[in-house]
């Protein structure tokens, strides 16, 4: 359902918001925690408007957000945003209204309210008390499978259950801090027993996450048609992965700490009501397929499930910085062609009554469509190194080195909307220690 605050004629009194590339248009509204850059004061909420980030305990002090919104903004004087993700959508939406109308042209211009961006430190914008990552892309699933069991790449269980795994929340960072190559078991397929060294195959892995809202009571589930009301909004995920530790520890058990050395989020909480004009159906089973159980099954999430949402991968390398080189693109996918929509994943995660609470995040899986430069991760684009990257410069990737950043974006556009786009979500590779 969309409503006045995404009309494409919307223009703000913010200059930077109007610029055609802009991520954060007055009809996006991100959300996020920041930390003013010369005040000793707790981080606090903030939403991003163009290249500025307004201050929301400023605007509610100034007295221009009132009734549901000004309950909603007291819930913003806090280091994180799992205060307002409890509230629930009445309060969402009614913050998210006052705040479009503060910043649209012909409201007074309020310039005090706002910090420049690039000066404010971005945090974790929730405090996440679990992690979960799951398995949604059928051609990751297959391409990954088909690596390790060229005979049968897709389990059977894989049409049926959303698969995911349990991961670490304390090594979650915000886009931009570096991320330290980890030192793990490795065993070499010839070797007789492992070694303890610095990761050889490290990977990133291109997911979007979901943070998950009001959240249900332990021992209740979440029904499919209730999913929708438990997502605040969705960023994008960086899931780095040490192939070669994963490779060795991962059975029977699944991953450990070929995953939990670090993940990376992007730092602005892109809400579901900014994104109800891109909603795509959920991906169209192939004839043959099973049909969800019913608890996973409901017309509107097979109608409106999916997200009309581009996720594109970057490179840059220690020598192209050094030679001023820019970054470029590996991977441009669709997140629409994921076997498995959020509301399933969420539902299936809180199908046996645990509980989901504000702030948790759930992640995607890996995102892979069908062709190669679709592909959301160094281990399927190179073919587990069998068929090297090249870079401008004449260098070459088999998997990440030291002083690599990678850079993931993501986007949403179509005819009668205007674009909004989830920022950056970037890290370097830091050596081991
Ligand atoms: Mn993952």
């Amino acid at each position: 359902m969309t409503n006045d605050t995404h009309d494409p004629a919307l223009t703000s009194w913010v200059a930077s918001a109007e610029r055609p590339e802009a991520d954060f248009p007055i009809q996006n509204l991100p959300f996020g925690v920041f930390r003013h850059p010369d005040r000793d004061e707790m981080p606090r909420v903030g939403v991003a408007i163009g290249d500025r980030i307004l201050d929301v305990t400023a605007a509610r002090q100034a007295e221009l957000l009132g009734g549901t919104a000004a309950r909603a903004a007291e819930a913003c004087e806090a280091p994180s945003l799992n205060p307002l993700m409890a509230l629930g959508r009445e309060h969402w939406r009614a913050l998210r209204a006052a705040v479009s109308r503060l910043l649209r042209s012909g409201s007074p211009q309020r310039d005090d309210l706002l910090l420049p961006m690039e000066a404010a430190q971005l945090l974790v914008p929730a405090d996440i008390g679990d992690y979960s990552d799951f398995y949604a892309s059928v051609h990751h699933a297959t391409n990954v499978g088909g690596m390790f069991r060229p005979d049968n790449p897709l389990l059977p269980n894989y049409k049926h259950v959303p698969i995911g795994y349990h991961g670490r929340a304390s090594s979650v960072v915000p886009s931009g801090t570096p991320v330290r190559r980890p030192r793990g078991q490795l065993k070499d397929p010839a070797a007789d027993a492992p070694i303890f060294a610095p990761a050889r195959l490290l990977d990133y892995e291109l997911e979007v996450g979901a943070f998950v809202g009001p959240g249900n009571p332990l021992g209740r589930p979440i029904p499919i048609g209730e999913a929708e009301d438990h997502i605040f909004g969705l960023c994008l995920v960086n899931d780095w992965s040490a192939r070669d530790i994963q490779t060795w520890e991962y059975q029977p058990l699944g991953p450990f700490l070929a995953k939990s050395f670090a993940t990376t989020v992007s730092p602005w909480v892109v809400t579901l009501e900014a994104l109800a004009p891109f909603r795509s159906p959920a991906y169209a089973r192939p004839a043959g397929d099973p049909a969800p159980l019913p608890y996973l099954e409901s017309a509107r999430d097979r109608e409106h499930g999916g997200f009309d949402l581009t996720l594109e991968v970057w490179i840059r390398t220690r020598a192209m910085r050094e030679g001023g080189k820019p970054p470029v693109r590996l991977t441009r996918g669709a997140f629409a062609g994921m076997y498995w929509t959020l509301a399933q994943m969420l539902t299936h995660h809180a199908s046996n009554g645990c509980n989901l609470r504000p702030g948790d995040l759930i992640a995607s899986g890996t995102v892979s469509g069908e062709t190669k430069d679709s592909r959301g991760s160094m281990l399927e684009l190179t073919w587990r190194g069998a068929e090297p990257i090249e870079l401008p410069g004449g260098e070459t990737r088999k998997f990440l080195q030291d002083g690599d950043e990678v850079i993931m974006r993501g986007a949403c556009e179509r005819p009668g909307a205007r674009r909004i786009g989830f920022g950056e979500c970037r890290g370097e590779v830091l050596p081991a220690l």
